[in-house]
């Protein structure tokens, strides 16, 4: 029934990651129009509703008191919505927000300059949070829970310490890997959530939604069509949306259709089910190379030249969610899902494929957890 080839012939080392169709990371041009395509308000902002529901309570609560919202660890795959989440909360707050990033805070000095910049209520967002050095955390502890700034003043036998009041203010971190945010800072968050892969029908609203920004006709089918084939997850939909009106434009005649829309995401080597050729070669290397496995994902990282971190952090979730692996103490395991999908008769008692799009925590378990 899947038609796409059934040969690998590329190895992942010959396409730069940042230039992946399914990155799920901004790529080239993405980031201006993600800005434009950004949701402002909660209620434009479609799916997760349980986390919505949440926050939404949590403001109202925090606007009543006239106080500043709990600090609030927001984690999952990439592109499904953290740091437009941020955003919004700061939006519906109508406080001001400072954003940076775990790895681009390199000494605690940066931090501390950060701090005392931020005024009442402010709210400070962190993504990659997981990659705060020791230091930089160290920092972070006091300034969370007692909103102070411990400085050290001098060098050597006469440095001292003063701590420094600093303004209340709302911390939001963001992560694709929780198990690797340390535990007291995990503790030190009022509030954590986990997003969740989107379902088709929240997608095609979500694509409906952008074409309408953009001032593209989207016919019915042909959002569905985007919606089912982009992981789950909306800024590859956002993405499939403006290389299918491309394709309309150059090659279908103007207007996007079901047709034109399948043949973009055909060029694309995107597959029936939304997998690109990195999702195919991990699941065929199990498959073919070590009888369907366990075997561990440095094995399959350097069996097909990829990094295991971008493997699990941009592959495997989905690849889980979808029930065409499995975590297993010895390793990751092919489903029989895994082996229809390549067209490959599976041995006998090969582990059945989870209902797809399931949401709940024992299909979704794989995403952010470490190895
Ligand atoms: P993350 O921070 O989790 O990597 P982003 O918040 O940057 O993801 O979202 C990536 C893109 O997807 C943004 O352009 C954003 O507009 C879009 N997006 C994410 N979630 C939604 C949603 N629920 N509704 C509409 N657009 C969304």
């Amino acid at each position: 029934m899947h038609t796409f080839r059934t040969s690998v012939r590329y190895t992942a080392r010959m396409v730069p990651p940042e230039e992946r169709f399914l990155a799920p990371a901004p790529i080239l041009d993405d980031e201006e129009v993600e800005r434009s395509l950004r949701p402002r308000a909660l209620a434009d902002f479609p799916g997760q509703e349980r986390v919505k529901e949440n926050l939404e309570i949590a403001i109202e609560a925090a606007r009543k008191r006239g106080d500043a919202l709990d600090h609030l660890l927001l984690y999952g795959p990439p592109g499904l919505g953290k740091t437009t989440l941020a955003n919004i909360v700061a939006h519906e707050m109508d406080v001001a927000i400072r954003t940076t990033s775990g790895p681009a805070i390199e000494r605690p000095g940066d931090l501390a300059a950060i701090l005392t910049n931020l005024k009442e209520h402010d709210i400070l967002f962190i993504d990659e949070v997981h990659r705060l050095s020791r230091a930089v955390e160290e920092i972070l502890y006091p300034a969370m829970e007692d909103f102070a700034l411990d400085l050290v003043i001098g060098k050597g036998p006469g440095a001292r310490s003063v701590r420094l009041a600093m303004p209340k203010f709302t911390l939001i971190g963001a992560t694709t890997r929780y198990a690797m945010v340390s535990a007291p800072m995990r503790d030190r968050f009022g509030s954590v959530y986990r997003l969740d892969f989107y379902d088709a029908p929240t997608l095609a609203q979500i694509v409906r939604r952008s074409a309408r920004i953009l001032g593209v006709p989207l016919p019915e089918d042909a959002a569905f069509e985007i919606a089912r084939r982009s992981r789950g997850t909306p800024r590859i939909a956002n993405r499939i949306l403006r290389r299918a009106r491309d394709y309309a434009e150059v090659r279908g005649g103007g207007a996007i259709t079901l047709e034109s829309t399948r043949e973009a995401l055909a060029l694309l080597e995107i597959d029936d089910l939304g997998l690109d050729e990195t999702d195919r070669m991990v699941i065929r290397c199990i498959v073919e190379k070590f009888a369907g496995g366990p075997v561990g994902l440095d094995t399959i990282a350097a069996s097909i030249g990829e990094e295991a971190d971008t493997i699990m952090d941009v592959y495997e979730p989905f690849l889980l969610q979808r029930g065409f692996l499995q975590r297993t103490p010895r390793g990751r395991v092919a489903t029989a899902g895994a082996y229809r999908h390549l067209g490959i008769e599976a041995p006998r008692g090969t582990g059945a494929q989870p209902a797809l799009w399931a949401t709940d925590d024992s299909a979704a378990a794989g995403t952010g957890e470490e190895e």
